[in-house]
């Protein structure tokens, strides 16, 4: 992992911050790629103190193609390559599906897997030139396969960003460059904090999750560690839930 270049977007909070300091404190050289640049270069400047190697933060809004275009023609000049992309960025707005405007489902949508679209695109382009292989890693959800009536534009986001993996993965397989998802269940950030720290939810977790716990950044950085290792070299396509057993319960 040492060296890697690897582009986190949204990485400036939450689970991309935890994916990047797991990378970061394996002396990798760290992309956060998020709306907000301020954030962005603060994340890429702890990053850096937790042993990464030249972490840089980079103002994208990846719903805009020129944006995408421009962040990853920086990276590679600046670095000569790209070895992992992580599509991580995303947003729930949590309103139920009957009182929802259009305008939010189409932005739902744009944010979760058009945007991931984009980004694995044009990142896969220079993997493919440079030849050297290449990992793809989708930050999906256990809503890539339940929901609720007030996830019904997240879950269908989550449900098409694994098909949207899926497919990249049996196009980009052939140049050594892996695609795969996880896929996060409960975990403690800003998206969820509201709920979860309230006394009620807060209880719910212990009995919900198997291992007692709400989820931390963390645990996701270390399965995307995993994934983009050279020992995972033959997983490709799937969908791995972190979760803490917590779909594994049937009532
Ligand atoms: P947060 O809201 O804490 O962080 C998301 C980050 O993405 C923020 O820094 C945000 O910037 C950035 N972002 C939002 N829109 C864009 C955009 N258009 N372009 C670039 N950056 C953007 O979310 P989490 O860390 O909780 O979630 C990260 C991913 O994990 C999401 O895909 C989410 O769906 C998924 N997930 C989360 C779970 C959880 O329990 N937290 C469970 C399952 C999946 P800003 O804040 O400035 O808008």
């Amino acid at each position: 992992m040492e060296n890697q270049v690897v582009i986190i977007t949204g990485g400036a909070r939450g689970i991309g911050f935890g994916i990047g300091t797991c990378f970061a404190r394996k002396g990798a050289a760290v992309v956060i790629a998020d709306v907000n640049a301020e954030a962005a270069q603060e994340a890429a400047a702890r990053l850096d103190a937790e042993g990464g190697v030249r972490c840089i933060g980079i103002g994208c809004d990846i719903t805009n193609r020129g944006h995408v275009e421009s962040m990853v023609n920086e990276v590679v000049a600046r670095y000569g390559r790209i070895d992992v992309l992580v599509n991580n960025a995303g947003i729930c707005p949590f309103i139920d599906v009957m009182e929802m405007a259009p305008d939010v489902f189409v932005r739902t949508i744009e944010v979760n897997l058009t945007a991931a679209f984009h980004c694995t695109q044009v990142a896969a382009r220079p993997m493919i030139e440079r030849g050297q292989g290449g990992r793809v890693i989708f930050i999906t959800s256990l809503a890539e396969n339940v929901t609720g009536p007030a996830q019904v534009d997240y879950g269908a986001s989550k449900g098409g960003l694994r098909m949207l993996m899926t497919g990249f993965a049996t196009r980009l397989g052939p140049h050594g460059i892996t695609c795969n998802a996880i896929a996060p269940g409960m975990i403690l950030t800003d998206m969820t904090r509201w709920h979860w720290e309230q006394p009620g939810p807060a209880e719910e977790i212990k009995r919900r999750v198997p291992v007692g716990r709400i989820g931390t950044p963390e645990d996701i950085g270390h399965a995307a560690v995993f994934l983009a290792s050279k020992e995972a070299a033959y997983i490709n396509g799937v969908s791995l839930r972190v979760d803490g057993g917590h779909q594994a319960v049937c009532v």
